[in-house]
């Protein structure tokens, strides 16, 4: 039996059932008053146009379902298709474009833009802790993507900016997180300043020969260089000074950009950098299985709102 045969990616009334039960673990909540106590279901009547997952509240006589005020709402699309669409997203290294989606799920190419781009707007983590905070190891690194991702500069030559995007990404070898940010030049004020907000001054930074992180880097507990240029990738004096996690980070965002998302416009790039940090951070080998992976970025989808309910005030059944 394959993963996407439970009930929740083809029951309409399984995928309300799944969706209720992560956002609201302790019972429905009136979107329009905020009331649980008097919160009772209605059976679904197609013919009578009552629809699946609608609820009534008695203490303020609406009727709501949990699709309200989430994205969910914005969509026509069956919650089946949400949740296919979310599992395909988050267990495929390399993503899946909107093409693909539209194949497989059977929607509309226009739907499935919309989809992935909510998907990977959910995937933003926005978690804000700086990196290395216990002192550990964060590498940067940086990549140039243009119309083709492998336009990069040669080793040894003159790095150019031009009308290319430029990626910075983080990661802290301690918790084995990424975050990646889209800069429009690669200078000591852009540099400087992610580095500022999203490192601990007590981390070891680990980077290229790039004289930039050179100026920057005496603002952390210590930094690390290797000398590409060289030929040089880990130190020889010291094996934990290197950048392979990060460059290892980019092989498989490149392979994904390339293979999949061919024309990204640059106004989307940082919801593609959100997808590869959000798979990377949640990945198997930090114990995260797709599933649990999904039922992350679920969360993220319906938008993290604060209706959960202290699990006391539950009512006796
Ligand atoms: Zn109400």
């Amino acid at each position: 039996m394959s993963v996407l045969s439970q009930p929740q990616f083809h029951d309409e009334a399984a995928a309300f059932a799944f969706v209720e039960a992560e956002l609201w673990p302790n019972g429905p909540i009136c979107h329009h008053c905020g009331g649980f106590e008097r919160i009772s279901a209605i059976t679904p009547n197609p013919e009578k146009r009552i629809r699946i997952g609608l609820k009534y509240c008695g203490q303020c006589r609406k009727q709501f379902t949990v699709r309200m005020g989430t994205v969910f709402e914005e969509s026509k699309l069956p919650m089946t298709k949400w949740l296919q669409a979310i599992y395909l997203m988050v267990s495929s290294k390399k993503g899946v474009s909107a093409h693909q989606l539209h194949r497989t799920l059977e929607i509309t190419y226009k739907s499935a833009w919309f989809l992935a781009h909510r998907i990977r707007e959910a995937m933003r983590t926005g978690e804000l802790a700086p990196f290395g905070g216990e002192g550990g190891a964060v590498e940067v690194d940086e990549t140039y993507l243009g119309n083709n991702p492998d336009n990069e500069p040669k080793e040894g030559k003159a790095r150019r900016s031009g009308n290319k995007n430029c990626l910075v990404t983080m990661i802290d070898r301690d918790t084995g997180r990424a975050r990646s940010i889209v800069i429009d030049r690669m200078d000591a004020a852009t540099i400087g300043t992610i580095l500022e907000d999203n490192i601990s001054m007590e981390a070891r930074l680990m980077t290229d020969e790039h004289p930039l992180y050179g100026m920057l880097g005496y603002a952390f507990a210590d930094h690390g260089q290797v000398t590409h240029s060289r030929g040089e990738y880990v130190s020889k004096q010291d094996r934990t000074v290197h950048t392979q996690t990060v460059e290892g980070f980019y092989s498989v965002f490149k392979r994904g950009m390339k293979g999949v998302y061919q024309h990204c416009a640059k106004k989307h790039l940082h919801r593609y950098a959100a997808e590869f940090d959000f798979r990377y951070s949640y990945r198997i080998a930090l114990g995260v299985d797709d599933t649990a992976r999904a039922t992350r970025a679920l969360q993220g989808v319906v938008g993290r709102r604060l209706t959960y309910r202290p699990v006391d005030e539950r009512p006796h059944a």
